[in-house]
């Protein structure tokens, strides 16, 4: 064992870790477009681009110059009475992009407070119209973060166990599809209907993530944000995971008819190089907050917030992003995908095949059920890994979120490996 491996055991605490029993990390030491290398020199493809933030490969020339630019002229300001350019910039161009109700943007420092924002901004919108409206819907299976906020309005199960009781109360709703969609309408509709304590509707648009890359059509989803703002309850987008191209548009929000009120960001927001998180919302969140009285203030912020660097990071990316040899990458990406899902779509080890954009997700069969804990993870990561391609699959699911440099050479490579590994179940 090396001794910064050595030092890690000794020293660190890692993130999810079955720490019993979990196998020594790999120790990485550089990364370069598609690819990390570790510390003996392995070449290993990223297939989940790094946590999914990624997304023009690592150590990208483009956006490390603009980094080092940025540190070298402001590296932190205080964002309570000062601004500086790279944030005004930003949130001109995020609004630029997003949904045509988006009009404020308010940054943090990742996706779970990027959630927590969200979340409060709909809180003390109803509280400073005089109003005491708490209660939040949101979907069964849903992933919106790890603080309490966040874990309170996802799903409830191993992630959250231990915090249960302090959680707050939540209408869970099961993902729509076409047969239950109108029940799941009636159902919101009698609580609309008998309560007015709903503030507002949190929702992975089209894939959630962390349930195992679990996808709903975007009409269902129109209909059910349709029906919440009829009802005056505001609609939160968590597209901490679909925004920046994931799922072949620039956000997930643009598959919908209906705009959501408020729109989470962080992820791919800074192209996986720096910690930033976006909260969006409409003018008339913005506006609530606007008064003669103090005490309706908006009093969130984080040490962080609209860090220069990190800004400077997501200009970077966006630059990327709008460039169309990225558009091209992300067709092809969605492509290939797509044609691997008809090829394997009858396979016998598979219990789901599924693909949106630039995710792809095989269900696999095992004895156990679909879920988290499904000792499958480990021994698919292995396999993988000693293949040279970096996966983390989420229990019996393994998915690929590539980095979008990705080759089509690269990608086949990948969908070899795969086919290899369902032929041997
Ligand atoms: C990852 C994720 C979060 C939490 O983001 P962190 O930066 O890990 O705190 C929230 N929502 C969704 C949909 C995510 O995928």
């Amino acid at each position: 064992m090396s001794s910064i491996i050595e030092k890690d055991q000794q020293f660190v605490w890692h993130p999810f870790t079955h720490l019993k029993y979990a196998e020594a990390p790999v120790h990485l030491v550089k990364g370069e477009g598609a690819y990390f290398y570790d510390a003996d020199g392995k070449k290993l493809l990223d297939g989940i681009s790094s946590w999914w933030v990624n997304l023009h490969g690592h150590c990208h020339p483009y956006i490390s110059k603009k980094v080092s630019d940025q540190v070298h002229s402001l590296e932190h300001a205080i964002f309570s009475s000062f601004t500086h350019t790279a944030a005004v910039t930003l949130a001109e161009r995020l609004i630029g992009h997003l949904p045509g109700n988006q009009s404020k943007v308010f940054y943090s420092d990742n996706g779970s407070t990027a959630v927590e924002v969200g979340l409060k901004m709909v809180l003390q919108y109803w509280h400073n119209q005089g109003q005491s409206k708490k209660k939040f819907i949101a979907f069964e299976h849903a992933y919106h973060g790890d603080t309490f906020g966040g874990m309170s309005v996802g799903a409830r199960n191993v992630f959250n166990n231990a915090f249960d009781n302090l959680l707050f109360d939540v209408i869970h709703i099961p993902l729509p599809d076409a047969n239950t969609i109108e029940q799941i309408k009636e159902t919101l509709q009698m609580w609309f209907t008998n309560h007015n304590d709903i503030a507002g509707f949190i929702f992975e648009p089209l894939v959630l993530g962390a349930a195992g890359m679990l996808m709903y059509q975007a009409d269902l989803l129109d209909e059910l944000i349709a029906l919440c703002q009829k009802n005056q309850v505001i609609c939160i987008a968590d597209e901490v995971m679909t925004g920046f191209g994931r799922t072949g548009k620039f956000f997930a929000s643009n598959y919908l008819d209906h705009h959501p009120d408020i729109i989470c960001l962080s992820k791919g927001l800074t192209g996986g190089y720096m910690p930033l998180g976006v909260t969006s919302c409409a003018q008339f969140i913005y506006d609530a907050c606007v008064s003669d009285d103090k005490t309706k203030t908006f009093f969130h912020g984080h040490s962080y917030t609209a860090n220069p660097t990190a800004c400077a990071a997501a200009l970077a990316s966006l630059d990327l992003m709008e460039n169309e040899d990225t558009e091209r990458q992300i067709r092809l990406i969605s492509d290939c995908h797509q044609h691997f899902v008809q090829k394997l779509a009858e396979h016998p080890a598979l219990k789901d095949i599924r693909s949106l954009g630039t995710i792809l997700a095989l269900e696999i069969n095992t004895q156990e059920h679909t879920h988290y804990l499904n000792h499958a993870s480990e021994s698919i990561a292995a396999y993988f890994l000693k293949q040279g391609i970096i996966v983390r699959p989420l229990g019996n699911i393994l998915y690929l979120i590539p980095p979008y440099c990705i080759t089509e050479k690269e990608l086949n490579e990948v969908y070899d490996v795969m086919e290899g590994f369902l032929a041997q179940l």
